[in-house]
């Protein structure tokens, strides 16, 4: 397995992830001039000299949220199941269409995300399936879930807090007027890096849209609720051609349809190229500040547009390359959209081909 580790630098209101590298033979990198046998070695060089970082290394910055991942997974029997008693719901953090979600305290110490599911939007089976894989998935870009209180409805799944709530939330708010171009390319190649892991192991995600990323300090991304868009029922009393804005009820299965790619919407042909699709129209949100997708049109008109070979235009604030990758996560041909592996690297070293580019790209602002 690769393990990635991220050198998070403040640069005033401008805050760079960039992607520590392994080397085969051991040692680590951020550009390949530059390589160092040992972590501490790599931060000394460049508290030295900035060598192509967007600042010099000053002082560390104080430390992140930590959660206890392994306290909530090793206490219990079955290893994942936990007593209801032991959550103590604090604050409401907001509500979707699946259920509510809390800022709670597991035993007295830990402060954690509770998502409570409303009794039947979950196959209890279905779920229970996907939450055994979703558990053993770790990586920094990917919502850990911690633990589950499944023996009784409501459901509750329990996972890491993230400090400033959803991403759509969160640049349509005022952490989002701060956001300038590099921020935001940033901010999509972490949620690549999240996606290239699920990626690796052979995981769809199916629900991939702001609404799905998390956001911590520092903008850091994290990809949440991969794999729960399996397990939702369309709800038996209702008209299944009763949709809310995003999700549209078809074949026993709600579709965000305004992310979800057409061989997925027309075939039910779900796959990780299915996934980068959604990728280019979170780019789409990203860019736009949370701008919903396709503006003005219903599902129905998306469908039969994007059928007939139409695709959003350039959005006025979006770079060039930028709206290219789009372009390519849009190709009707899934073989033909890249990989997140390929994204990730794309969006990482966006900046770093020409290094005048990085100033340049202030200019891009809203
Ligand atoms: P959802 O039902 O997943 O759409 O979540 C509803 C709202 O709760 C989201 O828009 C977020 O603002 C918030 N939320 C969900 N999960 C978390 C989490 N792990 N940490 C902090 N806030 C969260």
């Amino acid at each position: 397995m690769r393990v990635f580790s991220f050198l998070i630098v403040r640069d005033g209101e401008t805050v760079k992830h960039y992607r520590i590298r392994q080397l085969d033979a051991g040692g680590y990198f951020i550009a390949r001039k530059a390589t160092f046998s040992t972590l501490t070695e790599l931060v000394k060089h460049y508290s030295q000299s900035s060598d192509g970082l967007c600042v010099k290394l000053s002082k560390p910055c104080r430390k992140l949220e930590a959660p206890s991942t392994n306290g909530l997974s090793y206490d219990t029997v079955d290893h994942w199941e936990i007593e209801r008693t032991s959550l103590k719901l604090l604050k409401k953090l907001g509500a979707g269409q699946f259920g509510e979600v809390w800022e709670g305290l597991w035993n007295n110490t830990t402060l954690v995300a509770i998502k409570t599911l409303k009794p039947g939007t979950m196959n209890k089976n279905d779920f229970l399936r996907e939450a055994a894989i979703m558990k053993k998935l770790r990586h920094p870009k990917l919502i850990q879930l911690y633990a589950v209180c499944s023996l009784e409805e409501p459901i509750y799944i329990v996972t890491e807090l993230m400090k400033n709530g959803s991403l759509l939330e969160y640049l349509q708010k005022d952490g989002g007027l701060k956001l300038k171009i590099p921020d935001l390319i940033d901010m999509a190649a972490q949620i690549a890096a999240g996606m290239a892991f699920l990626e690796s192991q052979h995981y769809i995600h199916r629900d991939l849209a702001a609404r799905n990323v998390l956001v911590g300090e520092n903008n850091i991304c994290k990809v949440a609720d991969f794999g729960l868009a399996r397990c939702f029922k369309v709800e038996k009393d209702k008209d299944p051609t009763d949709s809310d804005d995003v999700y549209q009820a078809s074949e026993g299965a709600k579709f965000p349809v305004k992310w979800t790619a057409p061989e997925a919407i027309n075939f039910c042909k779900f796959s990780i190229k299915s996934d980068v699709w959604s990728f280019g129209i979170l780019l789409y949100e990203l860019v736009t500040y949370g701008k919903m997708p396709y503006p003005g049109w219903t599902n129905f008109q998306t469908i039969q547009k994007i059928g007939s070979g139409y695709r959003m235009h350039q959005p006025p604030s979006c770079p060039i390359p930028l709206y290219n990758v789009m372009q390519q996560c849009w190709k009707d041909n899934p073989v033909e959209r890249p990989t997140f592996e390929t994204l990730q690297w794309t969006l990482e070293e966006f900046f770093e081909t020409d290094p005048t580019s990085y100033s340049d790209a202030n200019a891009f602002v809203r």
